[in-house]
């Protein structure tokens, strides 16, 4: 057998892959990372200041294991890079008691013994005022075990600490081609062809187009930064926490408040609405007025106080599903290649979680949580 580059490559360096490489390299293993852009860029899922963590998975029971793991390797990356990255304030979800967010952040609390407060609708407006123009059946569920990620200092720092433990990463490299080559895997840039025994194709919308998975839709998801008008205060962080609101059957408009200089980050989101599909081969991030006039439009009744514009707009990446789950595993046609992708709007408070999913997979140790949900088998 050919001697190898490394028992395990990761093909790129997101949040998912940073933390499948931190994942490998702590088990002793020099493994490659590549990544086509550098350190934490803003070219694809995880870029823009924050991310909501919270346990309460409301878009599948199984991933609450998954949260509750997640947040033991947060902690344990916090601690062996000396780097602040999951801030647990609280977070707030809205919406009717049966509604897909208020509802379903109930079930999962209810069936995984996850402490939550209900707040009633007045208990809702008096606590967080900044909520207006609450349709007469919505509640307020607080979850004290829900916060904030910091992705890009997150994979930053996942990096550096798989390279102290002896990984190689090679940013501003692109994979070309991933290729089985008998019991190893060919991985070709433009420069040269590593040699590996197990490929992580961690490549988030990109995976769509470099290996055939069909029922994958890759959409573009505009995120937008507005500031207070008035009394800042109320849009600080600790007044204004994390949340998700369900304003109407399929609409979500969520955000956080922010500290000085109140960069109060809000984004809505339709489910089920026919989104335009994205070119991930297009470098264009450029955004137009499309991108916050919705957006904008609900503003002065449900969040009012905060200027009619954006202050500034970015835009990021998402890969949809038919059944809104993660697609990870070995492809049953090439075992040695293992697949990581299907995001959905949820996956970065899972990063550290699917990092150790992953680095188990190409080190063919048993998984600790069931991910049979999450399978790419059942796409095949
Ligand atoms: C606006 C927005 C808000 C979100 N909010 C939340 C939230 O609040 N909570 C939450 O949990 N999740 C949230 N998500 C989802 C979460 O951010 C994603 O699930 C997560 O970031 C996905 O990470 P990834 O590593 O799969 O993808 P990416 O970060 O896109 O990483 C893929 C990497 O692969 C690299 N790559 C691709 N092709 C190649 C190639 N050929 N060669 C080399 N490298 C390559 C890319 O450059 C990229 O760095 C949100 C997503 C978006 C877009």
């Amino acid at each position: 057998m050919p001697e190898a580059d490394a028992d395990v490559l990761v093909v790129g360096l997101g949040a998912w892959g940073a933390m499948t490489l931190w994942q490998l390299a702590k088990r002793g293993l020099r493994p490659i990372g590549i990544e086509r852009y550098g350190r934490g860029h803003a070219l694809g899922a995880s870029h823009g200041g924050s991310r909501m963590f919270r346990i309460t998975c409301l878009e599948h029971p199984g991933l609450v294991p998954f949260a509750r793991r997640s947040a033991e390797l947060w902690e344990a990356l916090e601690r062996e890079t000396g780097t602040s990255l999951l801030r647990r304030h609280g977070g707030l979800l809205i919406g009717a008691p049966y509604s897909a967010v208020a509802g379903g952040t109930l079930t999962a609390a209810r069936e995984h013994g996850i402490e939550v407060e209900k707040l009633t609708r007045a208990q809702l407006s008096k606590r967080f005022p900044q909520h207006t123009g609450l349709s007469p059946d919505d509640i307020g569920v607080w979850e004290p075990s829900a916060g904030l990620l910091r992705p890009e200092a997150a994979i930053r720092a996942a990096l550096d600490a798989a390279e102290t433990a002896g990984a190689r990463v090679l940013t501003g490299t692109e994979v070309t081609a991933v290729e089985p080559d008998g019991d190893d895997v060919l991985v070709h840039t433009p420069a040269t062809t590593l040699r590996a025994r197990r490929v992580v194709m961690a490549t988030g919308s990109w995976l769509p187009s470099m290996v055939p998975l069909p029922d994958l839709r890759v959409v573009r998801m505009p995120v937008t930064w507005f500031r207070p008008e008035g009394e800042q205060e109320r849009f600080h962080l600790a007044n204004f926490p994390v949340f998700m609101r369900q304003i109407g059957g399929s609409t979500i408009l969520w955000g956080c408040g922010s500290e000085p200089p109140y960069d109060v980050k809000l984004g809505l989101e339709q489910f089920g609405a026919a989104a335009a599909p994205f070119d991930t081969g297009d470098s264009d991030r450029s955004v137009t007025s499309d991108d916050w006039t919705a957006l904008c439009a609900v503003l002065a009744e449900r969040l009012p106080g905060l200027r009619p514009e954006p202050a500034r707009v970015a835009v990021g990446m998402l890969t949809l599903t038919p059944d809104n789950q993660f697609v990870l595993g070995a492809l049953p046609e090439s075992p040695n290649v293992i697949v990581a992708g299907g995001d959905n709007a949820h996956g970065f408070k899972h990063a550290t979680g699917i990092g150790e999913l992953l680095a188990d997979l190409a080190t063919g140790q048993e998984p600790r949580l069931d991910y049979s949900f999450m399978d790419v088998k059942r796409f095949r």
